[in-house]
């Protein structure tokens, strides 16, 4: 393998900077030329692909984004379409391709893999719905973000003896849920993988505040539905109940990523160059119980994402 080349696709999230510069400075390292390629499938369909250097990199590991640009490419669903981004690979003389994004972008990498090129993906999104690795890039950043919303939410709320129903990302998962519910002390955590009975919950808010709490926080994972809705559902049952919804969105893709993030995704850069070069393709690159692992693609977008119950069990015993 002699050049590579290294995508964002999908949605983006923080630390895909990062690890665009661990792609390019650890092949660069191990003497592959590495070429970067603007806006995901899209831009490759439209050759738009440049040589990168060690200074294209700089002063981007600390900014959310990224600085390839991430698109949507319906065109690249299509056999045609991905036909057309190998050959666009190969005559660029290009034989690896890192992606960068989440089970969508595996998918698309997945197809190219069949079609003669090498490819690794590595997991770039917030939402942590990957299964074969414990974290995926730019989860740990979007959880602070919902954790630093929260803390300013309890101070205005403690004020006035309000409720807080913050409605947080996460798609089909609801791991961001689960660890900011945890880490701000959340009274109620609402995730798609645990039925929950809204009866129950408002009755718990009730006695609590009849028990002197000065406010609570629920905290409701997209997956679930809307955090309007369930202000809704929590008024409809109980009139006294005086609860606000804060929908935090888009918010939660940005801002400078942790450096847990950073690190992950300096790692994951690496391994994935280095799996390149030592003949791997079609694999995701992962993490687990903080070791390295590349799992097949075919794997990765079939299997679901385990959901830690034991975590959302200690975080329902401390929320009493
Ligand atoms: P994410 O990667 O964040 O899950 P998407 O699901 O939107 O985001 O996928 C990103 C892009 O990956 C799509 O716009 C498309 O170009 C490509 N893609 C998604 N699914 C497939 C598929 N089954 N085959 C080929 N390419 C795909």
């Amino acid at each position: 393998i002699k050049k590579i080349a290294v995508l964002t696709s999908g949605g983006d999230s923080q630390g895909m900077n990062a690890a665009v510069r661990a792609v390019v400075r650890s092949g660069l390292y191990h003497g592959l030329e590495v070429y970067g390629v603007q806006r995901g499938y899209q831009g490759l369909l439209n050759n738009d692909i440049f040589k990168m250097d060690l200074r294209s990199v700089g002063d981007i590991i600390q900014r959310g984004g990224t600085i390839l640009q991430s698109a949507r490419c319906e065109e690249f669903k299509t056999a045609e379409g991905q036909q057309k981004g190998a050959d666009i690979l190969r005559q660029n003389g290009i034989d690896g391709l890192v992606v960068i994004g989440g089970d969508g972008s595996y998918q698309g990498a997945n197809k190219l893999s069949k079609l003669g090129i090498k490819t690794m993906g590595l997991p770039g999104t917030i939402d942590n719905d990957i299964s074969y690795t414990d974290y995926t890039i730019g989860f740990d950043t979007a959880v602070s973000v919902v954790v630093d919303a929260v803390n300013k939410l309890r101070d205005t709320m403690s004020s006035h003896a309000r409720s807080s129903v913050v409605e947080v990302m996460g798609r089909h998962c609801g791991d961001i849920a689960l660890h900011s519910g945890l880490a701000s002390g959340a009274e109620t955590i609402l995730v798609p993988e645990v039925e929950f009975n809204l009866d129950e919950v408002a009755d718990r808010m009730r006695e609590n505040f009849a028990n002197g709490k000065r406010h609570s926080i629920i905290i409701v994972a997209e997956g679930v539905g809307r955090g309007e809705d369930i202000v809704k559902g929590l008024k409809e049952r109980h009139a006294s109940i005086d609860a606000r919804v804060t929908v935090l969105g888009h918010i939660q893709r940005g801002g400078a990523p942790t450096p847990f993030d950073r690190n992950l995704a300096s790692r994951l850069g690496d391994f994935a160059v280095r799996s390149l070069i030592n003949g791997e393709s079609d694999k995701g690159c992962g993490i687990i119980k903080g070791e390295l692992v590349l799992t097949d693609i075919d794997k990765v977008v079939n299997t679901k994402k385990q959901f830690d119950m034991e975590m959302y069990n200690l975080a329902l015993r401390l929320s009493q």
